[in-house]
């Protein structure tokens, strides 16, 4: 029998465990997909092109945990590329993109934002209408935090969202990680025993042991650390005894926002690297990369509904095509999606800052009185830290800290 089980080998789970075998811990993971990472998957071209993300697509900060695990390949600066925003309806975007309200810049100035009266106070939409910004440009920012945050700005917590990124550790930049962004799961299971294709469906504890439900049999351990995304347990997918109400309403809670990722293969490659930011909350984010014939799309909130609704119907190519005129001449050959609203063992892309996020997510981050259940992953730092890998990561180590302190008991 381990002395610890992690379920759920997302980074959080992943980094739990890696710190508790280092700490000589005997820890088993088990995860009930077929490969480890959760919502950080990789698409591999079949030609040996570039990797294309789709879960986590930018590594946040130049101290962000994430450089450490990439060893002699590291992460890279993202590339720049023409970047256009994309509205259908008459607006000046030239002036909307370059001018002093610009969404970037409206973003820029949320962080700085101090509510002495949060939680629970402005939205960042109720921000945004205070911000000086005309309708248009209100607009075009509300669906740049959309797309950011996978929320409404209407339920964004302004003050929320100003703390999270003011206090991110992580430092400046974004990157990119050649080879594909699965090398950090990767190499966080490096010698820590992970069996995959194995769901959990029930956590039973008494005074002596936890005991772990799989479709294979059942696993003792005397620690389990629940790294699954809450709304996994709100949806009954695994069912833990003795949870206590405050932690199921805080599951409850804890529900993240609608996300839709697709990569297109078309019959032609692009003639150039571009960027487009749907303003019109159609299609989030577009990318293509000179020379390849792939486009990324990345949606989240009313977006990833459209994407979802395009991909099913068959009208992926008209949809890529209002974006990115190029492809207007080419055919859509072959398509790849994460459907992250959808997928029972993720519930959507991740947890934004809304009102209640940080107390739920305290309530959930908390270990059990008897020191035997613990639980982490970004929903745990939701509305208090960036619930993003970097949150994750870090909040999987916090975990591991959790379990050792209990052990001492033992010991
Ligand atoms: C579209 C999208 C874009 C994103 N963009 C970025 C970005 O640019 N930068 C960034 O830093 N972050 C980004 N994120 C967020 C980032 O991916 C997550 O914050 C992070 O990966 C969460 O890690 P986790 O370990 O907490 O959860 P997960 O990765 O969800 O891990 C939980 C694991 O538990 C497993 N599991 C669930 N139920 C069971 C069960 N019953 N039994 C066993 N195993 C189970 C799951 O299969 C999964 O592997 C993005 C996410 C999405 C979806």
């Amino acid at each position: 029998m381990p002395d610890v089980i992690v379920v759920g080998a997302g980074v959080a789970g992943l980094a739990c465990a890696a710190d508790l075998s280092g700490a000589g811990v005997d820890v088993l993971v088990l995860e009930a997909r077929e490969r480890i990472g959760g919502r950080v998957l990789t698409h591999r071209p079949a030609d040996g092109g570039p990797p294309l993300e789709l879960g986590a697509q930018i590594v946040h900060g130049d101290r962000n945990p994430a450089h450490t695990l990439l060893g002699a390949l590291p992460a890279a600066p993202r590339p720049q590329s023409a970047s256009v925003v994309l509205g259908r309806v008459a607006r000046p975007m030239a002036v909307l993109a370059r001018g002093p309200h610009a969404p970037w810049l409206l973003e820029g100035r949320l962080v700085r934002y101090e509510d002495d009266a949060s939680p629970g106070g402005l939205s960042a939409d109720a921000w945004l209408a205070r911000s000086g910004a005309g309708d248009a440009e209100r607009a075009v920012a509300g669906e740049w935090l959309r797309q950011t945050w996978a929320a409404d700005p209407a339920s964004l917590d302004a003050a929320a969202v100003a703390l999270a990124m003011r206090q991110d550790p992580g430092g400046q930049g974004e990157f990119i990680v050649p080879g594909g962004m699965d090398r950090i799961p990767a190499a966080l299971a490096e010698g820590v025993e992970v069996r995959t294709g194995t769901p959990v469906h029930r956590i039973e504890r008494d005074a002596d042991e936890v005991r772990v439900v799989t479709g294979e049999g059942v696993l003792t351990a005397r620690q389990v650390v629940v790294a699954v995304p809450p709304a996994v347990v709100d949806r009954g997918l695994l069912e833990i005894g003795g949870l206590d109400a405050d932690r199921r309403e805080a599951a409850r809670t804890l529900r993240p926002g609608d996300g839709f990722v697709a990569v297109a293969t078309l019959s032609a490659p692009a003639p150039a690297s571009v960027s487009v930011f749907d303003a019109d909350g159609v299609s989030g984010f577009l990318s293509c990369v000179q020379g390849r014939p792939e486009v990324l799309v990345v949606a989240k909130g009313a977006a990833a509904r459209y994407l979802r609704t395009a991909v099913s119907g068959g009208q992926l190519g008209g949809l890529i095509a209002v974006a990115l005129p190029w492809t207007r001449t080419a055919e859509v050959t072959g398509v790849e999606v994460a459907d992250w609203g959808a997928d029972p063992y993720a519930g959507g892309a991740f947890c934004a800052p809304g009102p209640g996020t940080a107390d739920a997510a305290r309530i959930w981050a908390r270990p059990t009185d008897d020191g035997r259940l613990f639980f982490t992953g970004e929903a745990a730092v939701a509305g208090r830290a960036l619930p993003w890998m970097q949150g994750a990561i870090a909040d999987g180590r916090r975990a591991a800290d959790d379990v050792t302190e209990a052990r001492k008991q033992w010991l």
